[in-house]
C-alpha cells in the first residue's frame, strides 16, 4: 500500500512534442484514481512514467517515500494490467499467473496458495489448467488481473483494461474491478476515455486535455462544478448543450432566444459584458407549461425513447441540442415545440473558458469587450 507523488511532471518526446505538461498529483494511499480525456491527451503516458515504461522529463514520481525516477519498472512495487491482456498464448493460466512469481524465485508452495487465492477472488479457479484461447475476453481480462494480484504490488496501474470487451462485459466488469479495489485495498491508478468508467469507479477523477490536467475531483465534484467548458462538456451522458450569447448586464441573448439569468448569476459575472456560453445539462430542460420563465421554441428532430425516459434532440442557432424528458412527455417529430430552461442549474462559461459559476475569482482571464477590442 502507498500513496503516489507526482511532481511537476513533463514529457517531451525526442520530436519536441510535448505530452505531458506540469503534470502535479497527489494519490492518497488506497485511492481509486482515474485519469480520462479524449484520445491523444496524455492519459497513457503519464500512467507509463508511474510504471517507468517511459523516460520522465521532468519532475519527480514517488511511490511511497522514495523517488523511482531511476528505478526499473521490475523494483517499483507495481503491477501494470493493459487493454491487450499481454497473456503467453501457450501457457495455461495457472502459469501465466504464476510467472512473476517463479521469476522472483517464490517457493513453489507459496505459488500454488497464491495462484489459487488470486483464481479464487477472481472466479476463474475452474479455468486455471486452459489455455487463453479457450477463453472469453472477460475471462481473458481476469487472468490478466489475476497475474497482476497475486505479485502484492503496492500500487496498481489499468491502462483501458475494459475496451476490448463488449459493452454488457464491460459494465460486469466494472464491477468486478470496484469488488477488487474494495478487497484488497490498494492504491489504483487507471486510465480510460471513457467517461462513465471514470465516474463509476474512481474516488477522485483527473480529467486531462492537450497534456493538461484540467480539474481534479471527486465524481459528483467535477459533475456539478465543472472548473470549465471543456470538463462539462466531457464528463455527463448526454452530454451538456453550449449555447452562444451575449450579455448585456440583464440578459443572455443568443439567436432566436432570449434567457435571463438569476440574480446569484448576474452578481457572479459581475461588471462584464459581452460573449458567453450559457451550458445547460439535458435534464435541466423541459417542455414549457406556462408562458413565464425562459424559454425558447424549437424544431423537434429527433425522440429518442429509453423507456422509462426519451432524449429529444431539437435545433437551436444552429446547433443540435438534447433534452431529457419523461416518457410521457409528448412531442412530434418536425413540429415547434417550446421548452423551459432551469435557470437555477446553468453554468455560464466566459470566452477563455472558465466557469463563472464555479471559480472564486470570475472573469481572471476573460478581458471586459473594451479591452479586448
Ligand atoms: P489514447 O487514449 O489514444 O491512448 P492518450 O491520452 O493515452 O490517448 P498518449 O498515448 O499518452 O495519449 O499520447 C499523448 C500524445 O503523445 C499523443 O498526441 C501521441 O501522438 C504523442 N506520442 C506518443 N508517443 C510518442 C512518441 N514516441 N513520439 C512523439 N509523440 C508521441
Amino acid at each position: 500500500m502507498a500513496q503516489v507523488l507526482l511532481k511537476g511532471i513533463w514529457k517531451r518526446y525526442p520530436n519536441g512534442f510535448e505530452a505531458v505538461k506540469d503534470f502535479n498529483l497527489e494519490i492518497r494511499d488506497r485511492e481509486f484514481i482515474v485519469l480520462v480525456g479524449p484520445s491523444g491527451c496524455g492519459k497513457s503516458t503519464t500512467l507509463r512514467m508511474v510504471a517507468g515504461l517511459e523516460e520522465i522529463s521532468d519532475g519527480t514520481v514517488s511511490i511511497g517515500d522514495r523517488v523511482v525516477n531511476e528505478v526499473a519498472p521490475k523494483d517499483r512495487d507495481i503491477a501494470m494490467v493493459f487493454q491487450n491482456y499481454a497473456l503467453y498464448p501457450h501457457w495455461t493460466v495457472y502459469d501465466n499467473m504464476a510467472f512473476g512469481l517463479r521469476l522472483r524465485k517464490m517457493p513453489k508452495a507459496e505459488i500454488h496458495k497464491k495462484v489459487q487465492w488470486a483464481a479464487r477472488i477472481l472466479e476463474i479457479d475452474s479455468l486455471l489448467d486452459r489455455k487463453p484461447k479457450a477463453l472469453s475476453g472477460g475471462q481473458r481480462q481476469r487472468v490478466a488481473m489475476g497475474r497482476a494480484i497475486v505479485r502484492d504490488p503496492k500500487v496498481f496501474l489499468f491502462d483501458e483494461p475494459l475496451s476490448n470487451l463488449d459493452a454488457k462485459l464491460r459494465v460486469q466488469m466494472r464491477v468486478e474491478i470496484s469488488r477488487l479495489h474494495n478487497r484488497l485495498q490498494t492504491t489504483i491508478i487507471y486510465v480510460t476515455h471513457d467517461q462513465v468508467e471514470a465516474m463509476t469507479l474512481a474516488d477522485r477523477i483527473v480529467i486531462m486535455a492537450d497534456g493538461k490536467i484540467q480539474q481534479v475531483g471527486s465524481p459528483l465534484e467535477v459533475y456539478e462544478r465543472p472548473k470549465n467548458r471543456f470538463v462539462a462538456t466531457f464528463i455527463g451522458s448526454p452530454a451538456m448543450n453550449v449555447l452562444e450569447v451575449e450579455y448585456d448586464g440583464h440578459t443572455l441573448t443568443g439567436d432566436g432566444f432570449t434567457l435571463v439569468p438569476t440574480a446569484g448569476q448576474i452578481e457572479k459575472v459581475g461588471s462584464y459584458r459581452g460573449p458567453l456560453t450559457v451550458g445547460v445539462r439535458p435534464q435541466h430542460i423541459c417542455l414549457a407549461s406556462t408562458e413565464e420563465g425562459s424559454r425558447f421554441a424549437a424544431t423537434v428532430d429527433v425522440e429518442e425513447h429509453l423507456g422509462a425516459e426519451k432524449f429529444v434532440y431539437f435545433s437551436l442557432a444552429g446547433k443540435t441540442l438534447t433534452a431529457r424528458l419523461e416518457s410521457r412527455d409528448q412531442v412530434t417529430e418536425g413540429s415547434k415545440t417550446t421548452f423551459a430552461v432551469d435557470m437555477n442549474r446553468i453554468h455560464l462559461f466566459a470566452p477563455g473558458g472558465e466557469n463563472l459559476m464555479v471559480d472564486s475569482d470570475p472573469l481572471h482571464q476573460a478581458k471586459p469587450r473594451e479591452e479586448q477590442a
